[in-house]
């Protein structure tokens, strides 16, 4: 059964509305599967990794069986960390916001208990912590969790390797005889079922089927990056990489238009394509990509569907998919009509246990990644330039051109080559980074052990931070052909993405 739409899940009116303002488009597979089943109050084992969309596959359904108007924990989220924590009361705080005076407290050691105590006692809906503190608030008599009416798991994996399984257990102890459970973990090792057996009665499984399938003819990689530099990489990508077509993957509708507008700011003759789009739209959108008019396209799984643009060289998973199937059908919109192609994946820290799992799916490895260094790519734009510059050496025009900069030159005391370097300034205002006159500067790159430090908000290492992209990205054999600027994307004054007239 393949559910196509959030308005079809039987969730909450008001969890809805937060859907459609946060702009996800459709369920992904967990919370298609999760979300009916949480919605008739089963208990319910769910095999996922961070990044399936799990946290709103639990939250969403266990919002909607609240009862907003009662000032008591009715939710409890489990998690192993505190960014995951605050992270888990973020997302319930977003899809509740619908919901009046409505409380959610994320509770985690390391944090004063006094705020904590002052929140308690002021009255909160749901409760996300580490085991370790609500055990402590538990044993203090802070916290009662017979008003209960739901207990999550997350991560339970990660919460059995640090250690916690006993605190779990004593929680769920003091949980009621009729609270729904649920436990979330992406993988299922022997005590992890040993405790779903026990706290777990009758729970129904969920689970994301990782597809296998090759990707022949599709040369793929991977760029390990902190999540708000993500930006600059693709901006970087888009600069190093010779490409005819690209189409980059994005989760939200929203996301679509916000980096579509990005792009363009940057000179790409760049459109969004969303679900928001009516049929029309779309259909002009891929004809514009399929005859030149547009060279980028910002997409959402949804609105790709299908998709068949032989142009289309480069395929950027900007975020990562929500399973391997999606991955494999976007990675498919390259290679065209037996054409090669090449699929680049951005991954946060966070993120990075998704590689193994796409790599699984593909039978193929994911070779890193990399982008030039600052010095290459310095000299990478000195030659646009140059080679920009030596289209127009016999033009018409020149002499004309150089009879009117004399006469500037003249009236301001001037040497022309004062005045070349004025009208290389002036290029540079109009079309930002088309001259090496700032050193660019290197990315961050993350190291592979922050799993769990960096999330989505991650922050970069500091100045010590390995200046790490090595020379010539992969394929960059060829000379660049796609400096920002070309086409109607670049003209100043252009028409921006996602404005366009409907016909
Ligand atoms: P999670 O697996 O819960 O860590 O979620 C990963 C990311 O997916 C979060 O940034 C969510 O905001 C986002 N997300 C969750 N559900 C959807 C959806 N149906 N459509 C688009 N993005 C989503």
């Amino acid at each position: 059964m393949s559910i196509e739409s959030f308005a079809d899940l039987g969730l909450d009116p008001a969890v809805l509305e937060a859907v459609a303002t946060v702009g996800y488009e459709t369920p992904t597979p967990i919370q298609a599967q999760a979300i009916p089943i949480l919605l008739q109050g089963h208990n319910l084992l769910g095999t996922a990794q961070t990044g399936t969309g799990k946290t709103a596959a639990f939250a969403m359904p266990l919002l909607s069986r609240v009862d907003n108007t009662l000032n008591v924990p009715q939710i409890l989220v489990l998690t192993p960390t505190r960014e995951l924590a605050i992270q888990v009361a973020e997302a319930f705080t977003t899809y509740a916001s619908g919901f009046r005076n409505f409380h959610v407290l994320p509770i985690y050691g390391g944090q004063d208990f006094y705020p904590q105590l002052k929140a308690l006692k002021r009255g909160v809906q749901v409760i996300v912590g580490t085991p370790g503190r609500l055990l402590d608030h538990l044993r203090r008599g802070t916290l009662k969790l017979d008003t209960l009416k739901a207990l999550v798991l997350d991560e339970a994996d990660e919460m059995l390797r640090m250690g916690f399984i006993d605190d779990i257990e004593s929680i769920l102890a003091a949980t009621p005889e009729g609270c729904q459970r649920a436990l979330f973990s992406a993988t299922m090792p022997g005590p992890i079922r040993k405790v779903a057996q026990t706290y777990l009665k009758d729970a129904k499984e969920v689970k994301i089927e990782n597809q296998t399938k090759t990707v022949s003819g599709i040369s793929q990689f991977v760029l390990p990056v902190y999540a708000e530099r993500k930006l600059d990489a693709l901006t970087r990508i888009l600069e190093v990489e010779p490409f005819d077509a690209v189409i980059v993957f994005v989760r939200t509708k929203a996301e679509t238009t916000l980096l579509a507008e990005k792009l363009f700011a940057r000179g790409h003759a760049v459109a969004p394509l969303n679900g928001d789009l009516n049929q029309r739209q779309r259909e002009l959108t891929v004809e514009e990509l399929k005859n030149g008019k547009k060279d980028i396209i910002v997409a959402t799984d949804v609105a790709a569907r299908g998709l068949d643009v032989p142009r289309i060289t480069h395929v950027i998973n900007y975020d990562v998919p929500y399973d391997s199937e999606a991955y494999i059908h976007r990675v498919g919109r390259t290679g065209r009509a037996g054409r090669g192609g090449k699929a680049i994946l951005l991954v946060t820290p966070r993120e990075r246990s998704w590689l193994r799992t796409l790599e699984r799916a593909t039978n193929a490895p994911m070779e890193p990644y990399q982008l030039p260094s600052p010095i290459d790519l310095q000299k990478l734009r000195e030659d646009q330039l140059e080679s920009q510059l030596m289209t127009f050496a016999d033009d018409k025009k020149l002499s004309k051109a150089v009879e009117m900069l004399e006469g500037i030159a003249e009236r301001n005391n001037l040497e022309m080559n004062q005045l070349a370097a004025s009208l290389a300034c002036l290029l540079e205002s109009v079309q930002p980074g088309s001259l090496p006159l700032e050193e660019p500067t290197a990315l961050p790159i993350p190291s592979p052990e922050r799993r769990g430090k960096d999330s989505r908000g991650g922050k970069p290492p500091g100045r010590g931070g390995k200046p790490g992209f090595k020379k010539g990205g992969p394929g960059g054999k060829g000379k660049p052909n796609h400096r920002p600027g070309g086409r109607d994307g670049g003209k100043p004054g252009g028409k921006p993405p996602g404005k366009r007239p409907a016909s």
